[in-house]
């Protein structure tokens, strides 16, 4: 049962990034204002997210490791409920099951919180202690008990560049949350709350400001807002690209190439905009495709949906472009 369980954690947690992603989430649920991302050898051998959010008590605090302990609400309507199925109350049990972990977490009105340490998912020790408001959770060797997975990392460039891929997804889908992040003790990223705009400029840094071009539409079937690149700041090759749905970052193929035929004729060949696009949509409108690593929405009128995002695109750009 123990290695079936590693097994499985293994499958869902495909690489540092995904403890990551999972770490940061849970903390943005929290209610957290403030979250610090920590990683060292690209999370190979330190991942640890420290929030202000709500804390848990002494016995939630030891639960949360415990396979399908969520106390999020479980409702049909909630849009990711398919994205969370098999993983809902389950990112927790799994990365302990694979990785040491250390929790320290207090709640508001409490005067001691709890300390507590797992390993392969074995409790290893529980304390009170005296810890600041919100969780700190360090994940530590991950894939120690699976050799197999932990040789199969990529090298350290490539899984530091999948870990800021996710840092940054959950940043610009809350720009109101303050982040940070440090990578073997360096600063990586310095992102204080903000509105979207200054969001996507501390991401992309620079003279990024003077590139982007606000994207704006409502109609029945979506709210669309978000700013897009110009043209002449395209690159070779991917841009920065990001769809979000209700606040999460989803990839769509389709809606890409939405956007990208709003730029007929103003690209070079082969260069790609960059592109932060944002959708409110009625949960029940959109039908969620899961796969441990992507997240993929199709959208009950997805022709419509084109339509409207490619004119709303063209628009801002014809609107915006000198
Ligand atoms: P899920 O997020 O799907 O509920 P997780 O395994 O990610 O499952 O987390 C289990 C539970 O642990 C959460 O439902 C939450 O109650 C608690 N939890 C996890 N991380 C935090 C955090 N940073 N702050 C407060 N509570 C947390
Ligand atoms: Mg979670």
């Amino acid at each position: 049962d123990h290695v079936a369980n590693q097994i499985a954690a293994g499958e869902v947690v495909q690489r540092p990034a995904s403890v990551v992603k999972e770490l940061l989430e849970n903390s943005v649920d929290a209610g957290a204002t403030e979250i610090r991302l920590v990683i060292k050898e690209a999370g190979k051998s330190l991942i640890q997210v420290i929030d202000n959010g709500s804390g848990m008590n002494a016995f939630d605090a030891k639960a949360c490791f415990q396979r399908h302990a969520t106390s999020k609400i479980k409702i049909a309507e909630d849009l990711f409920a398919l994205h969370t199925k098999g993983f809902r109350g389950e990112a927790l049990a799994s990365i302990a099951a694979i990785a040491h972990v250390e929790l320290r977490t207090c709640m508001e009105h409490d005067e001691v919180g709890t300390q507590l340490t797992i390993e392969g998912g074995k409790f290893m020790s529980e304390e009170p202690v005296v810890a600041p408001v919100g969780t700190s959770i360090a994940v530590k060797n991950l894939f120690f008990n699976i050799p197999a997975r932990r040789n199969f990392l990529k090298s350290d460039q490539v899984e530091f560049r999948h870990v800021i891929d996710e840092f940054q997804r959950v940043a610009l889908a809350h720009p109101d949350i303050s982040f940070s992040m440090y990578h073997n003790g360096s600063e990586a990223f310095q992102l204080p709350a903000a509105n979207l705009r200054q969001r996507i400029v501390g991401i992309l840094g620079g003279k990024s400001n003077e590139k982007l071009v606000p994207i704006h539409e409502e109609t029945g079937i979506a709210r669309i807002y978000g700013f897009i690149g110009k043209p002449e700041f395209a690159k070779k090759g991917r841009g920065e690209q990001f769809f979000f749905v209700n606040d999460r970052f989803i990839r769509n193929g389709y809606l890409h190439h939405a956007v990208i035929a709003a730029y007929e004729g103003l690209l070079r060949d082969g260069s790609q905009p960059s592109y932060f696009i944002y959708l409110d949509v009625a949960p029940g409108s959109i039908d969620i495709n899961i796969h441990p690593t992507k997240t993929e929405v199709k959208f009950d009128d997805e022709q419509s949906l084109y339509a409207i995002l490619r004119a709303s695109a063209k628009h801002s750009l014809g609107q915006f472009s000198v």
